[in-house]
């Protein structure tokens, strides 16, 4: 097959214009029933390499993999793209069984997807046995390696499944593999001259940003503001934490759950459905939740505590972003964590060796914490991608750091330390430093150290950072077994006494609001665009039970919104709309886009920008008093805007701005006027008994009403 037959191919059945890296030399290597290993990270676009030559080879492909939610989500979107496609594992009735065992026979199935259970069960090898097996793909292949992340013995069973079908084409992928488990993976599955892709780690389009753990919340809420409701995780190391912080997100109005180990496993499943298709923006989730997730739209993971390892840490950052767009990820980090985990590793049964790599391991996520240059390539090193140029997408390559000499406020610190005869949390010494009233200070009499209030002048934030960096920098050290007390070093006395200069970095600050700068007038009309073809998107998807994305991702609706096709066939060539979705979904696309044209009123008219920009900020669910503010109009004029708008046909909630009497006012006041046109002959009937704001936002329900009925 040619190459822009492929490309062809991917455009028709999965609406793609380009191959991601790697993805076309693995197709054209399946194409020729060859044996390949495949390590992509997580979003790097594994499926299609086995999708793609699954569809245009003749017979029937075998996809097995353990993770069951995984499974159904893939059927799904192969479905959504016109693909015959079916799962069996243990979770699929018998009807469905059935059905599919038809398909198979009738030689319509493309697909099967498999748990590994149903692939080694007694009878289903000699069940595919007659037919044409054109492919067979292992996912999650690390499990059949010891050296892997997650060993399963049954999984290396696998290899019998291969050995049955010597003539199909066998691909073996995974996200997570150093070069040892690479080997084995071939060995134990005993492929035949496999070949090996090996796509690069690095993630460039999600955002890498580490902080001190300090004030998370505060800095939590911020950042996620700025994601404009893209949903995202936030890791915890605690179940209560999973829940408090919830809590805290569902009372600044998020939809917020929290999801952990220990739940009851029907409300778990609901969480995790919930949050697959939008009904839930936010999980905060103890590292149990993810492994089974496919959902392309996260855009954002932070993590509220430092991770176990950089494996985990990657994994769960990978996440984010699968759709291409741009993801970010911030991770807090603190002492307290660091000593949580040495408890765990101390007191687990593993053998010793065991308890020395998860040390070890430990100290690697620690030292990324605390990397001063690039992080994507500390982590690219980690896996063995050895790089030293920038990555530009980490906080160091946005926002390169300059140290400024804090040798003497490093004396400070070291000195009171040392009066206080070396007894002192980090969070007491700032107290001292920073001179504290707090009346532990007193009981311990430590007001009438020498150093009491030496720094009063950096705050309380700074200090903790400030004695964190001195931390890394070995001239401070946490004694974990006496309650954390920080000591001094060798090094703190080349300080102290003999002038050693000590490089300190400023601690980055709180995350700022985005800037509020004006948004071109364009762009307002193209978010009103894009929020009217996401709200025909989520139509669709529950039509048919199905999230959104499976629909359209966000990506293709953006894409749309620029190209904005007004017929079917300009429609198809967008990018990201195949060609059954767009038989399928076209003329409902393309009638919103028309009628977004034809909105001539509202968005043409010369004075109908002021009204788009006052929509755009009603969608926001800013109050009206908010919103006055913010186009710095008064709340009467906002409520002129959005009642001429609800006249208009567009879909508000006016009466949530009212107050319960205020229609049956309104009615009496503008009956009383002659149903007149003008606010102000209503409000003369009215009086004080109602404000203009509220009149106005009344009479443009009461008008509607009224032509609805006429
Ligand atoms: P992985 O299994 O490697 O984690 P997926 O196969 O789920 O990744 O692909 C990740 C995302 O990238 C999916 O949303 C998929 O639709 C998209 N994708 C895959 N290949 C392409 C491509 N060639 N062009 C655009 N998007 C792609
Ligand atoms: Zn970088």
């Amino acid at each position: 097959m040619s190459d822009s037959s492929l490309l062809k191919a991917l455009k028709t059945h999965f609406g793609f214009d380009a191959f991601r890296p790697m993805q076309e030399e693995i197709i054209e290597h399946m194409m020729t029933d060859g044996h390949a290993l495949v390590i992509m990270p997580t979003g790097g676009g594994k499926s299609v390499c086995y999708q793609l030559p699954a569809i245009l080879k003749d017979g029937l492909s075998v996809v097995v993999s353990p993770l069951i939610s995984l499974m159904n989500d893939q059927v799904r979107a192969l479905r959504a793209n016109g693909i015959a496609a079916a799962a069996m594992h243990s979770g699929t009735d018998a009807r469905e069984a059935k059905e599919t065992v038809q398909q198979i026979k009738d030689g319509t199935l493309k697909l099967l997807y498999v748990s590994p259970e149903k692939a080694l069960s007694s009878g289903f090898i000699s069940f595919l046995q007659p037919f044409r097996i054109s492919l067979i793909a292992i996912d999650e292949a690390h499990c059949v390696s010891i050296w892997g992340n997650d060993f399963r013995p049954e999984y290396a069973m696998l290899r019998e499944l291969i050995s049955h079908f010597p003539d199909s084409a066998v691909i073996a992928l995974t996200a997570t593999a150093d070069v040892a488990t690479q080997k084995d993976i071939c060995d134990q599955l005993q492929l035949k001259n496999p070949k090996t892709y090996l796509s690069s780690f690095e993630r460039p389009n999600i955002t890498l940003t580490v902080q001190a753990g300090i004030q998370r919340l505060d800095h939590m809420k911020v950042f996620i503001r700025r994601q404009e409701g893209r949903p995202g995780i936030v890791y915890c190391l605690a179940r209560k934490t999973t829940e408090s912080i919830a809590k805290s997100l569902r009372k600044v109005g998020y939809k917020a759950e929290a999801y952990h180990a220990e739940m009851d496993n029907v409300f778990r499943k609901k969480v995790q459905e919930d949050f697959q298709f939008d009904r839930i923006e936010i999980v905060c989730a103890t590292i149990a939740f993810g492994m089974g997730i496919d959902k392309p739209n996260i855009g954002w993971i932070i993590h509220y505590n430092l991770p176990k390892n950089i494996e985990s840490y990657y994994q769960e950052v990978g996440r984010a972003g699968r759709d291409g767009q741009p993801a970010e990820a911030l991770m807090f980090y603190s002492f307290r964590d660091v000593s949580v985990y040495r408890e765990f590793i101390e007191k687990s049964s593993g053998p010793p060796e065991f308890k020395r790599v998860q040390s070890e391991k430990l100290d690697r996520i620690w030292e990324y914490s605390q990397a001063m240059n690039c992080r994507t390539n500390v982590i690219l090193n980690y896996f063995g991608e050895y790089r030293s140029a920038p990555c530009g997408h980490c906080d160091h390559c946005l926002q390169p750091q300059e140290g400024f000499d804090g040798t003497r406020l490093a004396q400070m610190a070291l000195s009171a330390c040392k009066r206080c005869g070396e007894s002192l949390g980090m969070g007491l010494l700032v107290d001292v430093l920073r001179g504290s009233g707090r009346k532990e200070i007193y009981d311990r009499g430590l007001q009438l150290v020498k150093t009491y209030g030496v720094g009063k002048d950096v705050s309380w934030k700074n200090w903790m950072n400030y004695i964190t960096q001195m931390i890394n920098q070995g001239l401070l050290d946490i004694d974990y077994v006496n309650h954390s007390v920080l000591k001094c070093t060798p090094l703190s006395d080349e300080v102290l006494y003999h002038q050693k200069a000590v490089i300190l970095h400023r601690p980055a600050e709180p995350l700022e609001e985005p800037a509020k700068k004006k948004v071109p007038r364009r762009e307002i009309f193209n978010k009103e665009l894009i929020r009217r073809l996401d709200a025909l998107c989520r139509a669709c998807a529950k039509e048919e039970e199905i999230p959104a994305y499976a629909v359209f991702s966000k990506g293709t609706i953006k894409e749309m919104a620029r190209v904005r096709p007004i017929t079917v066939e300009d429609f198809s060539q967008v990018e990201g709309v195949g060609k059954y979705k767009a038989d399928k979904y076209g003329q409902a696309f393309v009638d919103v886009i028309r009628a977004y044209f034809a909105d001539q009123d509202v968005l043409k008219n010369p004075r109908g920008m002021t009204y788009v920009e006052t929509l755009d900020l009603f969608h926001q669910g800013l109050s009206l008093e908010e919103m006055a503010k913010k186009r710095a109009l008064a709340e009467a004029t906002i409520a002129s805007h959005l009642s001429k708008l609800y006249e208009k046909g567009e879909q508000i909630d006016l009466k949530q701005f009212l107050l319960p009497d205020d229609l049956a006012i309104a009615k009496q006041g503008w009956r009383a006027s002659g149903f007149s046109d003008q606010v102000k002959k209503v409000k003369e009937q009215t009086g004080d008994s109602i404000s203009y704001t509220r009149l106005h936002l009344a009479l443009a329900v009461l008008r509607r009403d009224a032509a609805k009925e006429s």
